[in-house]
């Protein structure tokens, strides 16, 4: 196979994995290299964690094995009806390209997806098939992402967490009614038991390794999964609730959230606009409210408006505390750490820090100004030593006094 050809199918293939937002790799084992034996490392700077503005990340090799596909799912631009020019690499074509990139300096890994030919076990096979050459026959120590593909053999899904960092299965639309809908080759069931026998799998290894240093390491990185926003009916308040459902019955590392984009001669099932950024942004804030900082999925489910959407004017937890007036003001003196964290515009470390520095002083106003935090937008929820807010809370145009100015809405979304 001549270099240009190869160029060719790396341009498709790469250009093609980028709607998949699910590529990070926060958490893995850490391995390397140092000692002068194997190749590689999962430690260093800026690993996996820079994304393009278009959704790439920057320092995975981030591509599909191929883009030819036997299943038809309307969102998707490389599905079987989908007239786009088509690629496909063998599995040792892409040990040599994510080598040559690592020995460069490029990537610190590889995420590794694919559409499914001849059939999910098949395509599995192959793409087990690349992690096993890279880890066995390279001693390649670098970050692996393996896509897994829910309706494949059990087996092959369980050996893709023997050599990969992180697994991960996409769950597609919020809704079991939007995936047989959009998604007619696929079937919830399916998917949400391949992750129940993954997530079985990392908490066996995990217990496992403690009791037995030797015990095999599977999918140390974890689990994580992508969900397609807008593509379906579904409001935000059902995405909280269904990345609430995923994270307990799973123990997901991650819920990725991957606005839908109109793609070339889309399926008339579709919607022809994508849904705002801002509102990807808004659901991934609202994970980390419940990740980091003790909100329920209620919570978030509370802070939507009358149609299940999250505001897009304002972040989710000021939306909150918007609706939740009567939780404030809270004393930065006294409060419990969690009624702190509910504080719009006071993070984690912020709180930390308060907490560190009241044990040794009374907090006032110009000791956050210290900290850097922003004492604009705390004043109506806070009290100090030296500040209480009067009527500040119960003031009817609070939402518009502390809303971020308004944009330039953008003319093509
Ligand atoms: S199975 Fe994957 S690659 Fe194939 S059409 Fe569906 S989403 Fe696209």
């Amino acid at each position: 196979m001549s270099r240009s050809s190869i160029m060719d199918r790396l341009e498709i293939l790469a250009d093609a994995a980028k709607y998949d937002a699910s590529c990070a790799s926060s958490g893995t084992a850490k391995r390397n290299s140092r000692d002068g034996r194997g190749l590689g490392s999962t430690e260093g700077m800026g690993i996996c964690h820079a994304y393009a503005p278009d959704g790439r990340c920057i320092s995975l090799l981030k591509l599909l094995l191929t883009n030819h596909c036997i299943f038809d799912c309307h969102y998707c631009i490389n599905r079987k009806s989908s007239n786009v020019r088509r690629a496909r690499f063998t599995p040792q074509e892409v040990v040599d390209l994510t080598l040559s990139f690592y020995r460069r300096n490029y990537i610190e890994g590889l995420f590794l997806s694919s559409g499914i030919v001849k059939s999910s076990s098949h395509t599995m096979e192959q793409l087990i098939e690349v992690a096993r050459i890279l880890r066995e026959e390279h001693d390649f120590r670098g970050y692996i992402h393996l896509k897994t593909i829910p309706e494949a053999d059990p087996e092959l899904v369980a050996q893709a967490g023997l050599w990969a960092d992180r697994v991960s299965i996409n769950v597609e639309l919020p809704t079991d009614a939007g995936l047989s809908r959009l998604a007619p080759d696929k079937n919830a069931a399916t998917i949400e038991g391949a992750m129940g026998r993954l997530s079985g799998a990392i908490t066996e290894a995990h217990d496992a390794r403690k009791r037995f240093r030797k015990a095999p390491i599977f999918a140390p990185a974890g689990q994580s999964t992508q969900m397609i926003v807008g593509a379906d009916g579904a409001s935000d308040a059902q995405i909280v609730g269904k990345a609430s459902t995923l994270y307990d019955r799973f123990a997901l590392k991650r819920v990725y959230y991957s606005a839908f984009s109109p793609i070339p001669e889309a399926s008339a099932v579709l919607p022809l606009r994508r849904p705002p950024l801002m509102r990807e942004h808004r659901l991934y804030q609202s994970d980390w409210l419940m990740r980091f900082y003790g909100f329920a999925p209620q919570d978030v489910q509370q802070a939507t408006e009358d149609d299940g959407m999250l505001p897009l004017d304002i972040d989710p937890k000021l939306a909150w505390a918007l609706k939740f007036r009567d939780r404030f003001p809270v004393d930065l003196n006294r409060a419990p750490r969690e009624a702190m964290l509910r504080v719009p515009g006071l993070g984690v470390k912020a709180v930390d820090a308060i907490l560190a520095a009241r044990r040794h002083r009374s907090i006032r106003l110009e000791d956050l100004a210290r900290l850097s935090i922003s004492v604009k937008k705390l004043r109506p929820f806070i009290v100090t030593d030296d500040w209480r807010p009067t009527l500040l809370l119960d003031r009817a145009d609070l939402r518009a006094r502390l809303a971020p100015p308004a944009q330039q809405m953008e003319l093509f979304a």
